[in-house]
């Protein structure tokens, strides 16, 4: 325990190294087509199998020289031309110069390239005099400058973006070795949440965090599996769990794991794993449970994560504690939690010394070019509004008090798997 441990809350960063030290990655991998590819992880380095570009190429419209004919005249005749894609070919004589396009292939002798805005054509003679000195290699992007053959382009743990398409697709390679998404299935738990779309009796609200839980698993690289609404049933809740554990890597619930309904929940799980409920040492998202579910004829053990309910929390907890276990199974090795960033308060944030905060907050630059944050306001676990409006959390520490406008904060821009 650190100097400014609170007894009985687990602090953050323990819970997240528990939580990575108890997995392995997924080994499973499949051959995916490029242009399914993104949001993969790539299971092994891409190297290069050829150099970028391939052959010594023009970078402007111009004209190819030799720069030694014009040591003696400023005035070469045309002999030929190379397009993109169809090279000059032919004898290049001594003494002329050939009209040559952007990406064209250079054609063997040529030291140079003249801009055609430097140039004037008089019929078949090009005046090159407004184009003087000419320096050698210009405007040739030569063979192997961007890559060379047998180069390493992107690392095994590598996770796709949109712009690494276009470069595997440069090196003219069809389909990828990737790791198998780990599948995650998961439900909300609650005898007051209904679906959407229907009309809401007393003490009824919409399950909004299946929701959210959805769509974010699904930007972190998962394959979601969703299981719908189980009511606070045991017979019920017990084949949901038997159920998300025979389909799925990592289960999720919602719901449940607060102080009111853990033993219950607890019960149920002990029978068919083995489970963890902490109290880590943030806010919101003090209730959270994590262990596994065991092996079935059906499937290896799965991992579970019990979010806590709160429609805030929920959230939260599975980006700050879930995301980095999911990005480990998913082979993302590169993965890394946003930057903390220093910013100056224009609002007061009202805190309690004893757990982190991630008060939802928004950003901007001032006049000066520095960071300012301000409140999003209500900071309820239950006030999702707050996590609408923001763009960043801000992080104050575990021992800090309310803190006045005009200090200085941490604040996390949100990554964009959040946007
Ligand atoms: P619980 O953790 O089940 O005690 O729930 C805590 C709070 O979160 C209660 O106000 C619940 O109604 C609310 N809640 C639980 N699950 C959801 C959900 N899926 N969507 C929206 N609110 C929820
Ligand atoms: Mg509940």
């Amino acid at each position: 325990m650190g100097c400014c441990d609170t007894p009985g809350l687990m602090p953050i960063d323990t819970a997240v190294s528990k939580m990575l030290d108890s997995i392995d990655p997924i080994d499973q991998t499949i051959q995916q087509n490029l242009d399914q590819a993104v949001g993969h992880v790539l299971s092994e380095d891409a190297h290069s199998p050829m150099h970028v570009p391939p052959f010594d190429n023009s970078a402007m419209d111009g004209y190819a020289v030799r720069i030694a004919d014009l040591a003696h005249t400023v005035n070469l005749p045309l002999a030929g031309k190379s397009f993109a894609g169809i090279p000059f070919n032919g004898k290049w004589p001594v003494g002329t110069c050939i009209r040559i396009m952007t990406g064209a292939q250079v054609p063997n002798g040529c030291d140079a390239v003249i801009m055609q805005e430097e140039t004037q054509a008089n019929g078949e003679m090009i005046d090159f005099s407004q184009a003087l000195p000419v320096k050698p290699q210009q405007n040739i992007r030569p063979m192997g400058d961007d890559i060379t053959q047998g180069a390493l382009v992107l690392p095994k743990g590598h996770r796709l973006t949109p712009r690494d398409i276009p470069m595997i697709a440069t090196l003219g390679i069809p389909m990828v070795s990737v790791y198998c998404k780990p599948k995650v299935a998961f439900f909300s738990t609650g005898d007051e949440l209904k679906p959407l779309g229907t009309t809401l009796k007393a003490g009824e609200i919409y399950d909004s965090n299946r929701y959210g839980i959805k769509v974010l698993l699904e930007k972190f690289g998962c394959e979601a599996i969703d299981l719908g609404v189980i009511p606070d049933d045991k017979v019920l809740l017990k084949q949901a769990f038997e159920q998300a554990q025979q389909q799925a890597d990592v289960v999720i619930t919602s719901g449940g794991v607060s102080v009111g309904e853990a033993d219950y929940t607890k019960d149920l799980l002990t029978e068919l794993g083995e489970i963890g409920f902490w109290k880590i040492a943030m806010k919101p998202g003090k209730p959270f449970a994590f262990g596994k579910l065991l092996a079935t004829n059906e499937r290896s053990e799965s991992i579970f994560c019990g979010l806590p309910g709160n429609p805030v929390s929920a959230i939260l907890t599975l980006y700050i504690l879930v995301q980095p276990l999911l990005a480990k199974l998913a082979g993302h090795s590169e993965w890394q939690a946003q930057p903390l960033l220093p910013a100056t308060t224009t609002t007061a944030f009202k805190k309690q010394p004893g757990r982190t905060d991630y008060q939802r907050g928004i950003y901007q630059l001032n006049q000066h070019g520095r960071f300012e944050v301000s409140t999003t306001g209500n900071q309820s676990s239950g006030a999702f509004r707050s996590m609408s409006t923001a763009n960043c959390f801000v992080v104050l520490e575990q021992d800090r008090g309310r803190v006045e406008v005009g200090e200085t904060v941490n604040f996390q821009m949100f990554s964009p798997s959040f946007y």
